[in-house]
């Protein structure tokens, strides 16, 4: 299979080929058509696997595509990771992808100064990627509003769990809009990793690598 099979735009693809990637890894080659139809996925995969392309470049595509602006203080693309060096590994991928588009990206984590954060997200944000706890904070703070989420993210999210970040997933899973789109990623599927698919994924595909 090749990029050019999936279904994403030449914008993308372009970027694609300045990040020096040739070839899709097997779950990018898998889940790009699946999230670019909007399906929900539960993704069976480690780090190293290529799982950050595989849900960044179709929702970087979904936003370019469906036409909405985002609000003051608004989110419309939610990526939830267990760690600072995740959420910074991620953010710094997906700013790569995202160099031929107008969308805008923010990261939160814990740690650090609340208050440039804050400062950061007061135009709106198309993707955030964060930390559960440091993006409680903030919302306690009125600093952003996920009623306008339309895409989530749940990556490592054994490890989230094993972190104890729990509580902070359904505080955070009741702000956001039931319609959305939910993908899960998991190197393990213990029982309560599946009870939280149960909870809130729609129908999920599975994708296993
Ligand atoms: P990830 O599992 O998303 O953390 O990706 C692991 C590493 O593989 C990162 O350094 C990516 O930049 C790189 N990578 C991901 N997909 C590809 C690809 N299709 N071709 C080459 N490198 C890739």
């Amino acid at each position: 299979t090749n990029f050019n099979e999936l279904g994403l735009n030449q914008q993308i693809l372009a970027t694609l080929t300045q990040a020096g990637y040739e070839k899709p890894t097997p779950i990018q080659a898998e889940a790009i058509p699946l999230v670019l139809q909007g399906r929900d996925l539960i993704g069976l995969a480690q780090t190293g696997t290529g799982k950050t392309a595989a849900f960044g470049l179709p929702i970087i595509q979904q936003l370019m595509n469906d036409g909405k602006t985002v609000g003051p203080h608004g989110v419309r693309a939610l990526i939830l990771a267990p760690t600072r060096e995740l959420v910074n590994q991620i953010a710094t991928s997906l700013k790569g992808f995202m160099r031929k588009s107008p969308l805008r990206i923010n990261m939160v984590v814990g740690g650090v100064s609340i208050n440039r954060q804050q400062l950061a997200l007061l135009r709106g944000t198309d993707i955030l990627v964060a930390t559960p706890g440091r993006l409680l904070d903030l919302i306690n703070r009125k600093a952003v509003t996920l009623a306008g989420v339309t895409h989530l993210v749940l990556d490592e999210a054994d490890q989230m769990l094993d972190l104890g970040f729990i509580h902070d997933l359904k505080r955070i899973a009741k702000l956001i809009p039931a319609k959305r789109q939910t993908l899960l990623f998991s190197a393990t599927m213990p029982k309560a990793i599946a009870d939280l698919s149960r909870d809130y994924l729609t129908n999920p595909e599975r994708v296993e690598v």
